[in-house]
């Protein structure tokens, strides 16, 4: 009886230690993780840049049909001068066979008024004359009177074309006002692929070499890929987690909020922390630096979004965590370097001439729990926000 109550016990302890273990190892990276993220990165990163092209070509489309569009323009506006020079031709050309019709009657010695041709018919010296004379005007008033006509007709007919060419120049410059709408939503979302792309790369970059570390680090322990970081590489031990730099105050929390650069919702995985540029920042606890983003320039404000970032692995009650340093200035520490929490990481930035993530002097700082972002509210005590800290602790 006994035995069998101790046999359920044990069975019930090594399920219990069983479990735990699984959740322990399933909560803690492994080095497959990392390099099947790696992958995902990958995809990501190219991803975007396919998508960039993509927009690049609909927005060269778009430029070519503006261009075509601006050229019609012009087209119908030359049209309608040409169409307004050749009225103005007509009306003098009319105004012309006016004053030769008037000349003829004159040297006619005819007088003016409706009595012209009367005057001139009974001034004809014979019949035979008057038949001659009475043809002539005739003929002469006929000719010109067609002639005339005819200008009419065309200056009509110019009047038509001009209502046309300006009806098209309307229809073309309300497509030059669509085209540029959906050229400028093109451009923007191009302008925000571009950042992406940038901060994607960055961090694809960071974490290959982030594996390549971790991936020495295994092979010089002989460790299957599929251990976990913590059970592999000797990760420092810790207690808990102190505040990364001895002054500042929480200038904003961790959670949902409206970015203020980047204008939409989404998680601010940290806290910030206002602190003047060049302020030393601490590792939280001691760990391993794990993987460092670096940009080229930290004084350009198109470097990614976080700028330079350190990371640094800690072993906290056998539970993995990450903390995370962003918008440094510069950096003080190499890819698995053992830290303290008396190891100057790197030096605060965040300023506006910074990556075009931040809008003024502060430290990103951030806690991962596994690969989960927590909130550091949870592991370190910080005064409320706005409230100046003046120690670590
Ligand atoms: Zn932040």
């Amino acid at each position: 009886m006994f035995k069998k109550a101790a046999k359920v016990l044990f069975t019930i302890f090594i399920t219990f230690i069983f479990m735990s273990n699984v959740f322990a190892v399933s909560n803690n990276t492994t080095l497959k993780d990392l390099k099947d993220k790696l992958a995902k990165d990958k995809a990501t990163v190219n991803a975007i840049a396919a998508k960039q092209k993509q927009v690049q070509s609909s927005i060269k489309k778009i430029e070519k049909e503006l261009g075509s569009t601006a050229d019609e323009i012009d087209k119908c506006e030359n049209g309608i001068k040409e169409s307004k020079e050749r009225v103005a031709f007509y009306e003098s050309e009319i105004e012309n066979k006016q004053i030769e019709i008037d000349n003829l009657l004159n040297f006619l010695q005819l007088s003016d008024g409706e009595n012209v041709y009367l005057e001139y018919i009974f001034k004809s010296k014979s019949f035979t004359d008057f038949i001659y004379r009475s043809a002539v005007i005739e003929q002469l008033t006929k000719y010109n009177d067609e002639l005339i006509e005819q200008m009419h007709v065309l200056i009509e007919e110019n009047k038509k074309e001009q209502a046309n060419l300006e009806k098209q120049i309307e229809a073309s410059e309300a497509l030059l006002s669509k085209l540029n709408v959906t050229l400028k939503k093109y451009n923007l979302s191009m302008d925000d692929l571009v950042d992406d792309h940038k901060d994607a790369k960055a961090d694809y970059e960071a974490s290959k070499k982030e594996v390549a570390a971790y991936e020495k680090l295994y092979k010089e322990k002989n460790c299957p890929d599929t251990i976990a970081i913590l059970d592999c590489v000797d990760v420092p031990y810790a207690d808990g987690f102190i505040r990364p730099t001895a002054k500042g105050a929480i200038t904003s929390e961790y959670g949902m909020r409206y970015h203020p650069t980047l204008h939409y919702y989404r998680l601010h995985n940290g806290v910030d922390i206002g602190v003047p540029t060049n302020t030393p920042v601490y590792a939280s606890a001691a760990g391993i630096v794990s993987k460092i983003t670096k940009v080229a320039n930290p004084n350009k404000k198109n470097s990614s979004c976080g700028g330079n970032v350190v990371y640094v692995k800690h072993r906290v009650k056998g539970k993995e965590y990450t903390t995370i340093y962003m918008h440094l200035h510069s950096i003080s520490v190499k890819l698995n370097d053992f830290v303290t929490t008396a190891s100057v990481i790197g030096k605060s930035g965040g300023g506006e001439s910074y990556d075009y993530c931040t809008t003024g002097p502060h430290l990103h700082f951030g806690i991962m729990q596994g690969s989960n972002y927590v909130n550091p509210r949870n592991y370190i005590s910080f005064p409320s926000k706005g409230k100046a800290f003046t120690s670590r602790w």
